[in-house]
C-alpha cells in the first residue's frame, strides 16, 4: 500500500511555527516512505479567509524544499479544496448514507441552550458539553422547530463505548465515547461540514493512508474513527505531534504563533536552519543544519517524546548563524547585495562579508554593519576626559590605505606615545569610531572603514 499523507490547513494566513512542523513531519515520514505528499486546503471559514494565501503557503514550501505530489496545482485526487469538494456533492453523499444509517441527525438546540446544558451538567460533576437531547426528535417536533425559524446543526451519533486507536506517538489512545462532549457536529446550521466531518470524509476518498497532525486534535481523532467507521471505510493510522509551547512553558505566544514562514524567509533565514531546528523539536536529535531529503533517511516516529517541546527563536537564529558563518561571498551577494552601498569594489565587498558573517544571526541584521562601516554612526555621546587622547590618536593615524596590519601598527604607537593601555585605549577608540562600546574586531573593521572616515569620526567626536 502506498503511503498517503496530507497537510490540510486552512487559508487564513501564512504557514506559522506550528502547522509548518505539522507538514515538515509530514514531509519527512511521506520521503522516508516513498509516499505522496497531499496538501489540501481546508476553506471552510470564508470570513477568515485570507487573500493569497494559498498562493504564499506555496511559495513557503517551495521556499522549504518540500516535494508536494499533489495540491490545487494537479493531482489525481482533486479538487484540493473543501468548497469544492463541497460544490461536486463529496459531504452530502456520506451525509446521506449516515442518515440512511441513523447515525445523522438534525439538532435545533439553540446557543442559549447550549450554554444552560454546558452549566448544569459541568454543576453536575458531568464532563461538559452537548447532552444528545435532540437525538430521536420525532417529525412533528422538527417541523414545530422549523415553524420557530430555527436552523438545525447536524450531529453525528456517538454511541456510547470505548473508542481506541494506536497512535504513531501516543501509543494506544483510548476514549469513552460519552466522555467526548456529546455528539459532534458535522455540519453547521449554514450548512457548510465541520471539519472534523470534512476532513474525515476527504481522507477517504483521497485514500490518505496517515493522519499527521499537532495532539489538539486527539479527541477529533476519537470522534473521526466512528465516523470512519459508520462509512464503512478503513481508518488511517494517526500521528499526534505534541504541541509546540514557548520558551517559558506557555502556549506558543501570539508573536510566535504569528510568526511565518514567509517572515522568517524575507528576513533572510535559510530553509536548512528553519527545518533542521523544527526537525529537532521534541526529539532528541540535536539541532542541525538540514534539508527534507536527509532528515528523512533517519525520521522515526519513535524519536518524538510525549511531553511538548519549546519553540526557541533565539537557537534556531543561532543554527541559522552558523549556517551564515560558513556562507561564501558568491552565495551571500544576492541577498544582501541591494542593502550595500553601490560603487564598492568586489574585493571591499567580499571583505566586508567576511566580517559581516561573523556577526549576524540573519541576513536582515546586514544592515547595522553596512551603517558601521560605511554609513553614519552615532558617536556623540563621547567622554570629554578621552578628548585629549583622541587627539593623539588623530595626530598617529596611519597614513595611505587601511589594511589588515593598520590598526596593530596604530595601537602600537599609542601605547608608546600615550600613557594608555588596555581597556582604556581601546574602548574610546572603538567607540570613536563605531559609535559602541562592543562590536567587531577593529583590526577587521578599519579597512572597511577606511581612513577617511576614520578620521572624519575621530574628528567628529572633537566637536
Ligand atoms: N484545518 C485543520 C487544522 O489546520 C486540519 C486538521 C487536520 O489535519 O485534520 O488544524
Amino acid at each position: 500500500m502506498t503511503v498517503r499523507v496530507r497537510f490540510a490547513p486552512s487559508p487564513t494566513g501564512s504557514l506559522h511555527m506550528g502547522n509548518v512542523r505539522t507538514a515538515l513531519i509530514n514531509a519527512l515520514f511521506c520521503q522516508k516512505e516513498k509516499g505522496a505528499f497531499v496538501l489540501r486546503f481546508e476553506d471552510t471559514d470564508l470570513e477568515r479567509e485570507v487573500p493569497h494565501a494559498e498562493e504564499n503557503m506555496l511559495q513557503d514550501f517551495a521556499w522549504l524544499g518540500f516535494c508536494i505530489d499533489e495540491s490545487v496545482k494537479g493531482g489525481a485526487y482533486g479538487p484540493y479544496r473543501t468548497r469544492e469538494r463541497a460544490a461536486r456533492g463529496d459531504y452530502q453523499k456520506a451525509l446521506d448514507f449516515l442518515f440512511e444509517k441513523g447515525l445523522a441527525y438534525e439538532c435545533f438546540v439553540s446557543k442559549e441552550e447550549l450554554d444552560m446544558i454546558r452549566k448544569v451538567r459541568t454543576s453536575q460533576g458531568l464532563p461538559p458539553g452537548y447532552d444528545n437531547r435532540h437525538r430521536d426528535l420525532t417529525e412533528a417536533e422538527k417541523e414545530a422547530f422549523r415553524k420557530e425559524g430555527r436552523k438545525p446543526v447536524i450531529r453525528f451519533k456517538l454511541l456510547d463505548g470505548e473508542i481506541m486507536f494506536t497512535d504513531l506517538v501516543r501509543g494506544d489512545v483510548r476514549y469513552e465515547a460519552k466522555n467526548l462532549g456529546g455528539d459532534p457536529v458535522i455540519v453547521r446550521s449554514n450548512g457548510i461540514p465541520t471539519f472534523t466531518f470534512a476532513g474525515a470524509v476527504d481522507d477517504i476518498n483521497q485514500s490518505i493512508t496517515h493522519v499527521i497532525r499537532g495532539e489538539d486534535h486527539v479527541t477529533n481523532a476519537a470522534a473521526q474513527v466512528r465516523i470512519f467507521e459508520a462509512l464503512e471505510a478503513q481508518v488511517p493510522t494517526f500521528a499526534h505531534l505534541p504541541m509546540l509551547l514557548d520558551t517559558d512553558g506557555g502556549k506558543l505566544s501570539k508573536r510566535l504563533d504569528s510568526l511565518s514562514v514567509k517572515q522568517l524567509r524575507e528576513e533572510g533565514f535559510l530553509p536548512e536552519s528553519l527545518i533542521g531546528y523544527l526537525a529537532s523539536l521534541g526529539t532528541n536529535l540535536e539541532p542541525q543544519l538540514a534539508d527534507v531529503k536527509n532528515l528523512a533517511q533517519q525520521f522515526d516516529f519513535n524519536q518524538f517524546s510525549r511531553s511538548p517541546s519549546r519553540f526557541d527563536l533565539d537557537q534556531a537564529l543561532r543554527l541559522n548563524a552558523q549556517r551564515l558563518r560558513a556562507m561564501p561571498w558568491q552565495e551571500a551577494k544576492p541577498f544582501i547585495i541591494d542593502a550595500l552601498p553601490h560603487g564598492l569594489d568586489e574585493a571591499v565587498l567580499e571583505q566586508f562579508w567576511a566580517v559581516a558573517r561573523q556577526n549576524i544571526r540573519q541576513f536582515s541584521e546586514v544592515s547595522t554593519f553596512v551603517d558601521l562601516c560605511f554609513g553614519t554612526i552615532e558617536n556623540s555621546d563621547f567622554s570629554v576626559e578621552d578628548k585629549p587622547f583622541i587627539e593623539d590618536a588623530l595626530t598617529h593615524l596611519p597614513e595611505g590605505v587601511f589594511n589588515g596590519q593598520t590598526w596593530a601598527d596604530w595601537v602600537h604607537t599609542l601605547k608608546k606615545e600615550t600613557d594608555r593601555k588596555g581597556k582604556k585605549l581601546f574602548m574610546p577608540l572603538r567607540f570613536a569610531l563605531t559609535g559602541q562600546t562592543h562590536g567587531p574586531e577593529l583590526a577587521e573593521l578599519l579597512p572597511l572603514i577606511g581612513r577617511e572616515r576614520a578620521l572624519e569620526r575621530l574628528q567628529s567626536t572633537l566637536n
